[in-house]
């Protein structure tokens, strides 16, 4: 109450001939001024420091905005380089497979080769060349992701081919190995090589004149002229079916080999093995000499099939 009752008095004076004036005002209308003062101090210092930190933070945000922005660009362009290698490897994948399908075709006409040698029938031609592989171009635009796709796609269809045939040519391989084999077997008890080194035939199969009666005779073989104890190979596999000597023949040895077939070793100096003995091709059994009816050192030589003398030449290499 008593602060309500009391005023300050304001006197403006405002100049010497003018009236002063005056006014009073409660006492407690400055000190309500001064605190609204304070108060506004307060608010705007309050304002300004927020406003302050919400722009730190708007800067922080943008500066990781921008560098989030950087990595990511940094990753897209890793991964497109990623891409870019992996589609690079399926080109050059796709070029190996086409290359080993290239080889594995070789392979077969080889073994096609093979089997015309030892007489078989030939393995059935290429599976398939479907894909038709890789065509190079002139043109260089960077591959479109739908062609390098497709580019694996034939790849995985080739691979898949190629494991066919690769299979098929293992079976057909092992066929044409024991038809090799069968071929070698036969090659062993087939009399095809020279039962000496010596080349000079001195009389051939057939008709001759008789070297003793000079009458024409038959001769069943060949007279091989060789140097006296030069070697006697047996020409096949087979077993000694007889050794002797006599009169005519010689010192000689029959070897029996398979399919009916005989040879026949005459005018031996040596025997080397006995009756019942196997033999290998190639084997030395004897050595050159000129016993029995003979004229000089040379080896008779004589095939027979079922008994019957024939001509050794076409058996010889
Ligand atoms: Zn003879």
């Amino acid at each position: 109450m008593i602060w309500g009752k009391k005023r300050y008095t304001f006197v403006i004076i405002p100049d010497a001939n003018s009236s002063v004036r005056r006014f009073e005002v409660p006492k407690l209308i400055p000190y309500i001024a001064g605190a609204g003062l304070l108060s506004l101090v307060i608010v705007t210092l309050t304002l300004y420091v927020l406003h302050a930190r919400t722009a730190m933070v708007a800067s922080d945000l943008q500066t990781r905005v921008k560098s989030q922005d950087t990595l990511y660009a940094t990753t897209v362009q890793e991964k497109n380089q990623t891409i870019e290698q992996l589609q690079n490897e399926v080109i050059n994948l796709s070029r190996q497979t086409s290359d080993m399908k290239t080889q594995i075709d070789d392979i077969r006409k080889l073994e096609d080769e093979v089997r015309t040698i030892t007489g078989s029938d030939k393995t059935t031609a290429a599976v398939n060349s479907a894909s038709s592989g890789l065509a190079m171009g002139g043109t260089n635009r960077p591959a479109t992701d739908d062609e390098v796709q497709d580019m694996l796609e034939q790849t995985r269809t080739l691979l898949t081919d190629m494991n066919e045939e690769v299979d098929k040519l293992k079976h057909s391989i092992v066929n044409t190995k024991e038809a090799a084999l069968a071929v070698q077997k036969k090659q062993r008890v087939t009399p095809t090589i020279w039962p000496v080194d010596s080349r000079t035939i001195t009389s051939g199969f057939g008709l001759r004149q008789d070297p003793f009666t000079f009458r024409p005779s038959f001769h069943s073989g060949f007279d091989i002229s060789a140097p006296l104890n030069s070697k006697v190979h047996v020409t096949a596999d087979g077993v000694v079916q007889s050794t002797g000597s006599d009169s005519l023949h010689g010192n000689n040895i029959v070897v029996s080999h398979s399919d009916g077939l005989q040879t026949w070793y005459m005018h031996l100096n040596k025997i080397n093995v006995d009756k019942g003995e196997k033999v290998e091709k190639g084997q030395v059994i004897g050595l050159v000499g000129s016993t029995g009816r003979s004229t000089g050192n040379h080896l008779h030589y004589e095939v027979l099939k079922n008994g019957v003398s024939i001509d050794p030449k076409p058996f010889l290499k």
